[in-house]
């Protein structure tokens, strides 16, 4: 679920501010924003006084631990065969189920899961896989209100670079 939304069926799930909680009943850092977890600790400094003061050296956030995993997931497209084998696809299959089972924000993980069980993951090819990708990278875009990215250039952005 998005990060500092408000939900009326999970109350107990986020902070009275919005932030995200861990099944622990804490904050949880890879749900939130870096800025919205330390909201909710006593002060930036003491959430960072056994790291660096800035979040590049911190546990990931949500939109750092977001941006690392698209690259990983789109770059797996990218050197997917493109005429896969029966074992390539049940692979990657089992890859992506698991991806979305392991996925360490876990209110993003439900919602990938669910995902996965509306629309089956579709790996007959290299291209079919990096626009079934494509779309559920863009699932995620419009619940965060970013834009929609279009498909037809994934393997331009991913794996030959731009056309000039
Ligand atoms: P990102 O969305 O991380 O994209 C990185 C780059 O990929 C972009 O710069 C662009 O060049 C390219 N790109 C964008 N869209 C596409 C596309 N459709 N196909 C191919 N390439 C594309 N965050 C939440 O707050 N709530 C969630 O519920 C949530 N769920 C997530 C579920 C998964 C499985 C993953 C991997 C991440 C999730 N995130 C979630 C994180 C979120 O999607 C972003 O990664 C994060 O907000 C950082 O966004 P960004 O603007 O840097 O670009």
């Amino acid at each position: 679920s998005e990060a500092g939304a408000t939900t009326t069926d999970a109350p107990a799930k986020k902070h009275p501010k919005g932030v995200i909680l861990g099944k622990d009943g804490k904050p949880c850092r890879p749900c939130n924003s870096f800025a919205a977890f330390t909201s909710q600790t006593k002060s930036l400094k003491a959430a960072t006084k056994t790291v660096s003061a800035t979040p590049g050296d911190c546990p990931a956030d949500v939109e750092t631990l977001g941006r690392s995993s698209w690259t990983l997931l789109h770059s797996i497209a990218a050197i997917y065969p493109t005429t896969p084998t029966a074992s390539d696809q049940s692979d990657i299959k089992s890859f992506m189920k698991l991806f979305a089972k392991f996925y360490p924000c876990w209110s993003c993980a439900e919602d990938f899961q669910e995902y996965i069980q509306k629309k089956d993951v579709r790996a007959s090819s290299r291209d079919e896989f990096g626009n079934w990708l494509c779309d559920a990278h863009n699932e995620v875009n419009k619940k965060l209100g970013k834009p929609v990215f279009d498909c037809s250039k994934w393997e331009e952005r991913w794996r030959t670079g731009w056309k000039d």
